[in-house]
């Protein structure tokens, strides 16, 4: 069941705030069993329960000691140590050192949306892509993966890649970090519910006003049935997307940038005015290949692919 002999196997485990999903996957990228636990609260419980999902998996495909990767939401520094997640108590934490010593396995441990980056630039949108890719992937927050010559960038002591901090409105929205004019600030899920209430504040009309929540899932649904204020807010907080998109690619210069995540659900009411402001901001157009907009393929599975993909990837 574990595929065709040859295969080489590794489990990817994503741990998100909600949900630790967990899967057997290939070196093409194909997942061939899969599990997921709600996430404890608990640091040594989180452990416990990543420990059972591998024991799970690797019984069913009567194989052991697979490498196995794991993305993470927070900094994740290059020994694998979680030194901080946002949504999690992990603090400091040597999450590599633990899972490797507990299983006696080859264990890589990165941040999730580097994962997911990961697995979409070997696996999904960017495969057949020559070339770097960075991603951005966008929901509540803003996570962000960057590829150079076929290896995950990382930077100094590996936290870096935090796109969504990106500051590109100096004084502009508060951002969880700390900081004022993140990108993610001004161009996350959240960023999207918090101008549509301040568009609805200053008397706009608009179907929203009926809504409980004003969240970006709501103006995402008022504005694929047509309400005006919807589309425009979309609109708005695309563009400050492509402005984070334009400082990127003439910063980095990557050969494709992804975007992943809820907000693909806006689709062309959010990607179409973000790719139009990047086009605009991008320096020497007429003189470069720009670097093209793709929407990710692989949905809540980039990251345990990603990981998985990392954990067998020796080089990268
Ligand atoms: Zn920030």
């Amino acid at each position: 069941m574990a595929g065709t002999a040859g295969d080489a196997l590794a489990i990817g485990i994503d741990v998100g705030g909600t949900n630790i999903r967990a899967g057997l996957v290939d070196d093409d990228g194909s997942i061939h069993d899969r599990e997921q636990v709600a996430t404890p609260d608990d640091a040594e419980a989180r452990m416990t329960a990543m420990l059972d999902l591998v024991a799970r998996l690797s019984e069913r495909a009567d194989v052991d000691r697979l490498p196995v990767g794991v993305g993470a939401a927070g900094l994740v520094d290059l020994d694998g140590v979680v030194r901080y997640s946002p949504n999690l108590d992990w603090r400091d934490a040597p999450v590599r050192a633990e899972l490797a010593a507990a299983l006696d396995v080859d264990v890589r441990v990165e941040n999730d949306a580097a994962a997911a980056a990961w697995g979409e630039y070997r696996a999904g949108a960017a495969r057949d892509v020559d070339g770097g890719a960075l991603m951005l992937t966008i929901g509540t927050g803003v996570g962000g993966g960057l590829i150079m010559d076929d290896r995950l960038i990382r930077g100094n002591a590996g936290i870096g890649g935090e796109f969504g901090h990106l500051i590109i409105s100096e004084g502009g929205a508060r951002c969880p970090c700390g900081n004022r004019g993140c990108l993610e600030a001004l161009a996350s899920g959240t960023a999207i519910g918090r101008r549509a209430a301040a568009a609805l504040a200053d008397g706009g009309d608009s179907a929203l006003r009926d809504v409980d929540e004003v969240t970006g899932t709501a103006v995402t649904r008022a504005a694929r049935d047509g309400d005006a204020l919807a589309v425009e807010v979309l609109a708005e907080v695309g563009c400050w997307l492509g402005v984070g998109i334009a400082s990127l690619v003439n910063s980095l210069d990557p050969g494709v940038v992804i975007i992943g995540g809820g907000v693909l659900s806006a689709g062309s009411l959010f990607l179409d005015p973000a790719t139009e402001a990047y086009h605009a901001r991008v320096i020497a157009r007429e003189h470069r290949d720009v670097a093209p907009v793709l929407r990710a393929e692989l949905g809540d599975d980039a990251g345990l692919i990603g990981a998985a993909l990392l954990a067998l990837a020796r080089h990268a």
